[in-house]
């Protein structure tokens, strides 16, 4: 059997509707079979016990058949907001405030610093360790300061786009440049459409610190709508009641026909105004058809800066979104920069962030934030043929990890990441696979075959 054709029996599928344990085949990347086990699977003594192949690579790439013993796989996560440009650049940009405002000014002064292999170094790193955690797809934003000079400014487009072109099949990038704002120049609109023109695939900004927001929402939209493109802007990151750019971003949805093709990010001021406006907003947001995205980690330490005792947690308001059937995804947003001096890419950690902040610790609470990290921004990014199902490509995360709660609470390390049937990555550590003699069997027929 070649290394492009995969068994696997006793698996657990977490987000399908049913429950029990799972055999499934991939050939040629693609999945071929999804069957529901009646019993747990003996395998004929050529199935290698997952717990057997415990962060070996070699034997990982070698293997075909494989028993996860109930372990979980669940399809590669979708970080659908990140900046990989900027990650790792704490030890060079400095945050003493710890405010958004000061963020962005610190980078932007550091910005003409970082060489085009800088910023590369940065993005490959991001994406390499996100993909470690079991991401295969991420959104990225990207700085696209022209007020520092348009050579600047291109050192990230050109940056990305090696990085997206080296890691296509591997941890595959949408790329989206942060569209500067106020009264723009000729020129600066120019190097917007160059940075289209040489594959951006689509716009992105943050109109809410533009003294002008609503002529650059505007030009935003006719620009991405003359070239077809996506948007996915910023939107009031603020604990400013009256910072509400995302009604008028419903209003140019409507009128470009763009429901489908609008996200908004953070929306922490929805928290902050009076509950029958933001139930308004919300109403607005469903009826035009916007995605959202939430970033709580960040949220919860850039907002709230000026409160004291009762410090707001920042992050907006989760649970009403859902409940509104909101397309509503968590993202990882910055890693260790000014913006954010932790994070590692992780989407449990911030899925367990995310539980914390909006108080989800049911089971349905739980189930709904793997949806938020998998099948939620997967449609967001407008990803064709994403989930395990006959006919996608086997873009999976294997974890070891036999129960749904198992994965917030113990944030399992062990993780083998898969890309198109390709094993891609494995912890190296001896991780809990090797935790023998659990009593497996006896756990699968308790709690996935009764
Ligand atoms: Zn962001």
């Amino acid at each position: 059997m070649s290394a492009r054709e995969l068994h696997f029996i006793n698996v657990t599928l977490p987000l399908s509707d049913e429950r029990g344990l799972f055999e499934l085949k991939a050939v040629g990347g693609r999945w071929t079979s999804i069957v529901p086990q009646e019993t747990v699977l003996s395998g004929d003594g050529s199935f290698v016990p997952m717990s057997a192949l415990a962060g070996e690579m070699s034997r990982l790439k070698a293997a075909g058949r494989i028993d996860l013993q109930g372990y979980m796989m669940l399809p590669g996560f979708v970080d659908a907001h990140m900046h990989l440009d900027k990650a790792y650049s704490l030890s060079q940009v400095g945050n003493a405030s710890g405010t958004l405002l000061e963020a962005i000014a610190n980078y932007g002064a550091a910005a003409p610093s970082f060489s085009k292999e800088d910023i590369r170094g940065r993005i490959r790193k991001a994406a390499l360790r996100a993909l470690s955690y079991g991401t295969t797809t991420i959104r990225t934003h990207l700085d696209f300061r022209l007020r520092s000079g348009i050579e600047v400014a291109f050192r990230t487009i050109y940056a990305a786009l090696e990085v997206r072109e080296e890691l296509k099949g591997i941890v595959d990038m949408q790329l989206f440049p942060m569209c500067p704002y106020d009264r723009l120049t000729t020129a600066e609109q120019d190097a917007i459409e160059e940075a289209l023109r040489l594959g951006m695939d689509g716009m992105g900004g943050a109109p809410h610190l533009s003294e002008t927001p609503e002529s650059d929402i505007d030009r935003i939209f006719a620009t991405a709508a003359r070239w077809g493109k996506p948007i996915d802007l910023h939107a009031d990151e603020s604990d400013d009641p009256s910072k509400q750019t995302v009604a008028y971003i419903a209003e140019k949805a409507v009128e470009y026909g763009y429901g489908g093709k609008v996200t908004v990010d953070h929306l922490c001021s929805l928290s902050a105004m009076d509950t029958r406006r933001a139930e308004e907003i919300i109403g607005r947001i469903k009826a035009t058809g916007l995605s959202a995205v939430t970033l709580p980690p960040v949220n919860m330490y850039l907002q709230g800066r000026g409160d004291s005792g009762l410090i707001r947690r920042g992050t907006t308001r989760i649970r009403e979104l859902l409940d509104a059937q909101v397309p509503l995804a968590v993202a990882s947003d910055n890693i260790q920069d000014p913006f954010h001096p932790f994070g590692q890419g992780d989407l449990l950690k911030i899925g367990l962030v995310t539980a914390y902040a909006a108080h989800m610790g049911s089971s349905a609470d739980l189930h709904a934030l793997l949806r938020m990290m998998t099948e939620v921004p997967a449609g967001i990014l407008g990803l064709t043929g994403y989930g395990i199902a006959e006919g996608h490509s086997a873009d999976f995360v294997l974890i070891d990890a036999l129960r749904a709660d198992d994965l917030f609470t113990e944030l399992p390390v062990g993780r083998t990441v898969y890309k198109q049937g390709r094993p891609l990555y494995t912890s190296v550590q001896q991780s809990a696979w090797g935790l023998e003699e659990l009593d497996r069997t006896e756990e699968q027929a308790q709690y996935r075959l009764a």
